[in-house]
């Protein structure tokens, strides 16, 4: 069995009257993310774990930010087709763990719903996906909630 770990590590900007779309999920909030696509800083960041995992580039790569087919796009398409793209190269994922750094709202009681979401996409189940958060303590750019971080790691195996 061969075993790879991948990183991920995105940011996006944090506006007043955006939707916040976090894990596949929009979430109540006053300022939402601003992105090209939906701006899912979450899904962003495990895409690039997985990717990182299987040496495959990272979600620039294949899902250009000037490319108008992904303008506004919801970012659980994103994960779909890196998940595919990893699984055609013969990779299983077996767990992810993320971490997000977000002042406000509070993102614990919508862990559970993300969970549910997010597991089909990678074709695992919720006991795989591993979603915490943190606020930056008013610190820097996500504690004057201009910004949102997430970090993900993504645990790959394939066959030898
Ligand atoms: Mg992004």
């Amino acid at each position: 069995m061969k075993i790879r770990v991948g990183l991920g590590f995105d940011v996006h900007p944090l506006e007043e009257g955006r939707e916040l779309w976090l894990g596949g999920i929009k979430l109540p909030s006053t300022k939402g993310a601003v992105g090209h696509s939906d701006a899912d800083v979450l899904i962003h960041a495990i895409c690039d774990a997985i990717l990182g995992a299987a040496n495959l580039g990272d979600i620039g790569t294949h899902f250009a930010n000037t490319d108008p087919r992904w303008a506004g796009m919801d970012s659980k398409y994103f994960l779909k087709e890196v998940t595919r793209m990893v699984a055609a190269k013969g990779w299983k994922i077996e767990n992810v763990d993320c971490t997000v750094t977000l002042e406000a709202p509070k993102i614990k009681p919508h862990i559970e719903a993300m969970k549910q979401v997010l597991a089909p996409l990678m074709n695992i189940t919720e006991e795989d996906v591993s979603i915490k958060a943190t606020t930056n303590e008013k610190l820097g750019y996500v504690g004057r909630m201009e910004g949102v971080n997430a970090y993900a790691v993504a645990l790959m195996s394939k066959a030898r």
